[in-house]
């Protein structure tokens, strides 16, 4: 495995503004992602979770530049990809690609499979049709579809084949990094888990990088290396996935691993409920984001934004629980007890 990352993002931003009135005037801002920094090895998965509008999606498509960000750094494979020129973006693309969630409308319904698969070539600059099509006949059965599918279109497909077709058309350009969004969730849970499979053993035979961005905990859990948990456009924690699965640190990560379903059921684990909605995130609460649903808040939770410190090797946790003004806080409340 190469030392430096495929992929570093620094002090990433993307803010919307809101408008309102007649002529349209900015009056204050959706902060959709703000200000993460995360990296991404060659050949690993990473896992981003959190529930729906906490900038999950977001950051996956301002990683593509399919959104423009506001502010930071990306570096992808040796290249500044804010930088980019939008042709130069145009050319970087066939080594990122993204799967989306709902296959059937990420699909040209009028479209046959073959054409649909053979479309990034042609974008990519494939010129052969010859060639073109014995690729996409290629990639049909890589993905465990068969070659007389490309005559096919999109409605004549099962959900999972649709997936599955989703997937050919990501790796037609040989990437190096997949940001795959939701990929599985709307899909049965057996085909989740085959769809799952699937990935994995692409992962091991193109030496794909992933970005894998889920709600559920528990559908990155096998599948990622490490997992970042995103609340309210913030990394709130990352960690190695068995250390993030076995000892959360943030209020938030716990919490959503105690609704993750336990198949054993000898096994009682403690539930840790998150009371109240997430905040409007056009009006998010000061200090930490989570303040107003977290059952630990402290008085220094509503006033000071926690930052995302390394507190174990790997393991890093936003939380003023954690690090030298948390430390210091339980120190005296076990002091004055
Ligand atoms: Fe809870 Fe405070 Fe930690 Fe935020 S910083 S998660 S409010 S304890």
């Amino acid at each position: 495995m190469a030392t430096t990352p495929l992929l570093t993002v620094r002090n990433l931003k993307k803010h919307f503004p809101v408008k309102k009135g007649m002529f349209g005037k900015t009056v204050g801002h959706v902060k959709a992602v703000d200000d993460i920094s995360f990296y991404v090895n060659h050949g690993e998965t990473l896992g981003i979770v959190g529930e729906s509008g906490c900038g999950k999606s977001t950051t996956g498509r301002v990683l593509m530049r399919l959104l423009e960000p506001t502010a930071g750094d990306i570096q992808f494979d040796g290249k500044d990809l804010t930088s980019l020129s939008a042709e130069e973006m145009r050319k970087t693309r066939r080594d990122i690609q993204m799967v989306f969630q709902d296959p059937y409308a990420s699909l040209n319904p009028r479209h046959t499979i073959g054409k649909i698969l053979e479309e990034p070539l042609i974008v990519h600059g494939m010129s052969d049709s010859i060639e073109r099509k014995k690729k996409v006949q290629d990639f049909l059965e890589v993905v465990g579809l068969h070659a007389f599918h490309a005559k096919r279109y999109p409605h004549q497909f099962s959900g999972g084949q649709r997936q599955r077709i989703g997937i050919a058309r990501a790796l037609m350009t040989n990437p190096k990094l997949i940001i795959a969004d939701e990929p599985v969730s709307a899909l049965d849970v057996s085909i989740q888990a085959q769809v799952l499979n699937l990935m994995q053993d692409l992962q091991k035979e193109f030496n794909l990088t992933y970005i894998f961005i889920a709600h559920d905990l528990g559908v990155v859990r096998h599948i990622s290396d490490r997992v970042g948990v995103m609340y309210l456009g913030k990394l709130v924690e990352i960690a190695p996935s068995e250390q993030l699965y076995e000892k959360p640190m943030h209020p938030y990560t716990q919490a959503l691993l105690s609704a993750v379903p336990v198949p054993d059921p000898d096994f009682h684990k403690e539930r840790l409920l998150i009371e109240g909605d997430m905040p409007d995130p056009a009006a998010p609460p000061l200090g930490c984001a989570f303040h107003t649903r977290c059952p630990y808040k402290m008085e220094i939770c509503t006033t000071d934004i926690p930052q995302l410190i390394e507190q174990h090797t790997g393991h890093s946790v936003a939380c003023h629980l954690y690090g030298s003004q948390g430390d210091n806080d339980i120190k005296q409340m076990e002091g004055s007890l």
